[in-house]
């Protein structure tokens, strides 16, 4: 575990949390120190503060990426949307907004260990969530076992969120997954394709259990 963050008071808050749930954990004061501990200590995660004092925690995360799949939380005191949109942009797995509890924390923590272990083991080919079973391979849904008929524009976006549960995907990405580079901009297709992806798979359209919406940011799916 490796925590890059500047202050002091948060390191330390952070240590103890980690530690007392049995995780190692190296620190780094700053973006430079981080990236190259990130590289030689080889952590099973990066937490990381945004606001470093020699560079953006973005930058760390551009040049982490560049070498590393290690998955990021990224901590960010700052409530601007764009701040954690450029972060998942450049790569980062998840966010927290300071000030954040510890229970959070140690379930974000969670949900990107597991999916780091899946990732390593296997391609997802089977997603279950609700009563709804999502076969990747056979490209086909089942509600309560009977056929879903969806287009392949849903299919896709459900299966690309469907791949990694937890994880924040930003509008942008999923634009550029489902649509091409070309749609980046184009918001208003997810809200549509988002609306109709859960009339067809959630309980409750408008207060959807495993669709979510990150506000401003993107999408989030949970098993
Ligand atoms: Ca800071």
């Amino acid at each position: 575990m490796l925590v890059v963050e500047d202050e002091k008071e948060i390191r330390r808050f952070l240590r103890s949390a980690l530690e007392a749930d049995g995780y190692r954990v190296a620190e780094a004061e700053t973006c430079a120190r981080g990236v190259i501990d990130a590289g030689t200590r080889k952590p099973d995660l990066a937490i990381l503060d945004l606001g470093l004092p020699d560079n953006d925690g973005v930058d760390f995360i551009r040049k982490v990426r560049a070498f590393s799949t290690l998955p990021i939380l990224v901590l960010s005191a700052r409530a601007g949307e764009q701040d954690k949109i450029d972060a998942l942009d450049a790569g980062a797995d998840d966010y927290l907004t300071k000030p954040f509890g510890v229970g959070e924390l140690a379930a974000r923590m969670r949900a990107m260990t597991r999916r780091g272990a899946r990732t390593a083991e296997s391609a997802t080919t089977e997603v279950v969530f609700g009563d709804v079973r999502l076969d990747i391979a056979n490209r086909r849904v089942f509600r309560a076992g009977d056929p879903v008929k969806l287009t392949p524009v849903e299919f896709r976006l459900l299966a690309h969120l469907a791949v990694h549960p937890g994880k924040v995907i930003t509008h942008r990405l999923l634009l550029r997954e489902v649509w091409g580079p070309s749609h980046t901009d184009d918001a208003h297709y997810l809200r549509v394709y988002m609306g109709r992806l859960r009339a067809k798979l959630e309980v409750d359209a408008a207060q959807p259990r495993h669709l979510l919406t990150e506000t401003g940011v993107g999408y989030r799916f949970v098993p």
